[in-house]
């Protein structure tokens, strides 16, 4: 789950995280008021789009103004544009919140992040002198300039650890307590809120040697959701998939995807797999769905409703493997389902498991237009003609 930069700060500031002065606005006359209490009328400040998707600052969607008029004029500019950064695809993403900061000199600027490795099973943390770009293009030109700590998971964090740090970006010693206070907070955060990522991305030395957070991305594990009951009220809808937020309310597992191939699947094994044999004979599938083991009539409608949204498909797959559930009770589903929603798009079905003679016979006899599949791979090979013929 991702959250908003001004969300984020707001977490690191709890755990003394050295920051800038800033708020959130949702209309221009609230960045300008939060502007004049920063810094009065001659205030200098840095309006920053709130979406969250990264490089915002290439975008156009953050932009330093001086004087109250200049924040007016900033403000409204990025206020409800609709930001294109190469995080958000070509259609961009519309703009609804501000972050108002008061701005500051910049020296220098540095990377710090952290993540699991999943190799090491470790908290590993990272460290960079090429900081506020892009951090994936320096990790493949020159991967000798990220400085890597892998944290233990019961030692945590350790002083030594994070001299190794300081010392190895070349942090001043002015301002080497800012940096420790910093890193560590971070990690804090990070373990303590159950974060999948956390980028501080510039870090930054300021031309009086202090260091700040001066951008902030936290990503939360979406597994530890059940302990944290405030992660609800930082959730911004708007920034989600619309079909996926959908897809949550009836317990779907759904991802939307590129392609033009809509899978109905039950478990999430099957679905992997079942992404894998569509490319395998040349097709693109349009999302990820696990229906769930239970796969009810419910579930199974919502699911082609949710595929059937997507104006890019062209063609549906179902594919069932009935264990627990039996593959008559399946073939009763995907029949009242299919004849409960217009289907203007070749269906191929493939039941495997339990009654699986019953369920055929049931497809067989339904007069649906669907074209049944024997085996998995007989299946996905016939989707991917009827989708390339269509
Ligand atoms: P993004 O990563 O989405 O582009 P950032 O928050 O990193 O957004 O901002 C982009 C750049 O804008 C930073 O690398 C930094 O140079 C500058 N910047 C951001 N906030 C401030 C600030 N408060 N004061 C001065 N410069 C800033
Ligand atoms: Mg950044």
């Amino acid at each position: 789950m991702k959250i908003h930069e001004y969300q984020a700060k707001a977490i690191l500031r709890e755990y003394g995280v050295p920051l800038l002065d800033g708020k959130v606005a949702f209309s221009v006359d609230e960045a300008v008021e939060i502007a004049k209490e920063i810094g009065g009328d001659d205030v200098k400040v840095v309006v920053k789009a709130q979406i969250h998707a990264g490089g915002r600052g290439k975008g156009g969607g953050v932009k330093l103004a001086t004087g109250v008029d200049d924040v007016r004029a900033k403000a409204d500019a990025i206020l409800g544009m609709q930001l294109v950064t190469h995080q958000t695809g070509p259609e961009g993403q519309l703009v609804k919140r501000l972050f108002v900061e008061s701005a500051c000199d910049i020296a220098k600027e540095f990377y710090l992040g952290m993540v699991l490795d999943r190799e090491t099973s470790r908290v590993t943390i990272m460290a960079s002198t090429e900081g506020g770009m892009d951090i994936e293009e320096v990790a493949e030109k020159s991967p000798e300039k990220i400085l890597k700590v892998q944290v233990h998971p019961t030692l945590g964090l350790q002083g030594y650890q994070i001299r190794e740090l300081i010392f190895g970006l070349g942090i001043p010693k002015a301002a080497s307590k800012d940096a420790a206070r910093i890193i560590k907070g971070c990690y804090n955060v990070y373990m303590e809120k159950d974060c999948s990522l956390m980028e501080i991305n510039p870090l930054v030395l300021t031309s009086d040697d202090k260091m700040l957070a001066l951008d902030a991305k936290i990503n939360f594990d979406s597994n530890a959701e059940f302990r944290h009951k405030d992660w609800a009220e930082l959730r911004d809808l708007d920034e989600e998939e619309a079909s996926e937020v959908e897809a949550s309310k009836f317990d779907l597992n759904y991802i939307k995807l590129d392609g033009n191939i809509g899978c109905l699947v039950n478990g999430a094994g099957l679905a992997m797999s079942t992404m894998d044999i569509i490319k395998y004979h040349g097709g693109e599938p349009a999302n990820f769905l696990d229906v769930g083991g239970g796969a009810s009539e419910e579930a199974v409608t919502e699911g082609f409703k949710l595929i059937l949204s997507e104006p890019k498909v062209k063609g549906i797959f179902v594919n069932i493997f009935g264990g627990i559930m039996k593959c008559d009770i399946i073939a009763n589903a995907v029949i009242a389902a299919a004849k409960q929603i217009d289907l203007s798009v070749p269906l191929v079905v493939r039941l495997e498991g339990t009654n699986v003679e019953q369920g055929r016979e049931i497809l067989a006899n339904s007069g649906l237009n669907l074209i049944t599949g024997g085996d998995m791979n007989d299946a996905a090979r016939k989707i991917c003609e009827a989708v390339k013929g269509a």
